[in-house]
């Protein structure tokens, strides 16, 4: 029966996630594990989530409302943007999923993104028999948005940037974005990866929310994954032209984003309190990281994330090995096409510490 699965799925590559705590545990037999792998956030889920979360258990029987109008609403007075031009998801990994199968003509068009990019994009483009393509970035690993420009054609689909970019932390700014949504062919649209937007500096410097109005072919994804802490309820949007938002929304599953979540949302929106003590203790382990990690002869890119990107001055997946063996789970990114680096999210204090004491006994 092997024969009635679809061409594109017999060799599919599967999603390679990041190494969990239960994995270390049973492999490595070692109690205390940390992990920096998945670019969670340090400090966990927001008390005042964690109430409301508990709170709505009891509602968990009701269907939730379709399409989560009050939190598209809420987003649309946080970005300034007119809330129907936002599309919430399970993840914002279901809007890029949506976004292909809504725009892109299997057989016909192509999605164009950049060499060592996020594997779900590829992925996507496999699920639906569309044709991917990467422009190759240049020495130094800037986002390549002139080679984008440049080998978009009348059936590019979609092209996809990741700003700030995993995994090198390089950002691109409004100005830049903007420029390179303006060169495009008509009917190409440009898809903004924002997972780590929140970590950027200067933020009215890589913003492009204010200026979606304007650009007519524009689309910006955000989650709820990374600033918010909320990982594992899974909880994206988009950020889109009405006329393109009104089109996911009709073509979309219902319910895909649960009661639970739709809740934890509005409630992590308004604790600034949460966010802004995230975005201190992201950018100061940022920077102790990346002061430390040099200082042992790393090599590390400068990050607009809540991660860092380096090469060790030795072998990375020996490192990697090492790391693990005393209880640190990191990224190598041999998966990402880049076997000589490593990245690893910023931790707690302590994590970030017990961290760099490994290295220092591993190099
Ligand atoms: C983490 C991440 C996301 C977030 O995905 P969710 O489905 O919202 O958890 C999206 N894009 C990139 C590049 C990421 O690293």
């Amino acid at each position: 029966m092997k024969e009635r699965v679809r061409r594109q799925i017999l060799d599919f590559k599967p999603y390679a996630p990041g190494l969990t705590l239960e994995d270390i545990r049973e492999k490595y037999g070692v109690e205390q594990v940390i992990k920096l792998a998945s670019n969670e956030n340090p400090l966990g889920v927001s008390p005042v989530v964690q109430k409301i979360l508990g709170r709505k258990a009891a509602e968990a029987f009701r269907y939730p409302q379709n399409h989560s109008p009050r939190l598209c609403a809420a987003l649309g007075g946080l970005l300034g943007v007119d809330p129907e031009m936002v599309v919430v998801g399970n993840g914002s990994d279901e809007i890029i999923d949506m976004l292909f199968r809504v725009v892109a003509e299997p057989g016909r068009d192509s999605v164009l993104c950049y060499e060592h990019c996020f594997s779900m994009y590829r992925m996507c483009a496999k699920l639906c028999g569309v044709d991917y393509r990467e422009a190759p970035r240049a020495p130094g690993l800037n986002l390549p948005l002139d080679a984008l420009a440049e080998a978009a054609d009348e059936n590019t689909a979609l092209v996809i940037v990741t700003s700030p970019d995993n995994p090198t932390g390089l950002a691109a700014t409004a100005d830049e974005l903007e420029k390179l949504a303006r060169a495009l062919p008509d009917g190409t649209l440009l898809v903004v990866d924002g997972a780590y937007a929140e970590f950027a500096r200067p933020a009215e410097e890589y913003e492009l929310a204010g200026r979606l109005a304007d650009l007519e072919n524009v689309v910006l994804l955000r989650t709820f994954s990374k600033a918010y802490g909320l990982a594992g309820l899974r909880l994206g949007y988009g950020v889109m032209p009405t006329w393109l938002a009104s089109y996911l929304r009709r073509a979309r599953i219902p319910f895909t984003v649960n009661l639970p979540a739709e809740a934890a949302g509005l409630a992590a929106l308004e604790d600034t309190v949460f966010l802004n003590e995230t975005l201190r203790v992201v950018f100061e382990g940022r920077d102790y990281l990346a002061g430390e990690l040099a200082a042992l002869g790393c090599e590390v890119t400068p990050s607009q994330s809540n991660f860092l990107m380096f090469k060790p001055p030795c072998d990375a997946n020996e490192l990697f090995e090492g790391l693990l063996r005393r209880g640190i789970i990191v990224r190598p990114l041999k998966s990402f096409g880049l076997p000589e680096r490593i990245r690893v999210n910023v931790g707690t204090d302590r994590e970030n510490k017990a961290f760099v004491a490994a290295l220092k006994e591993l190099l």
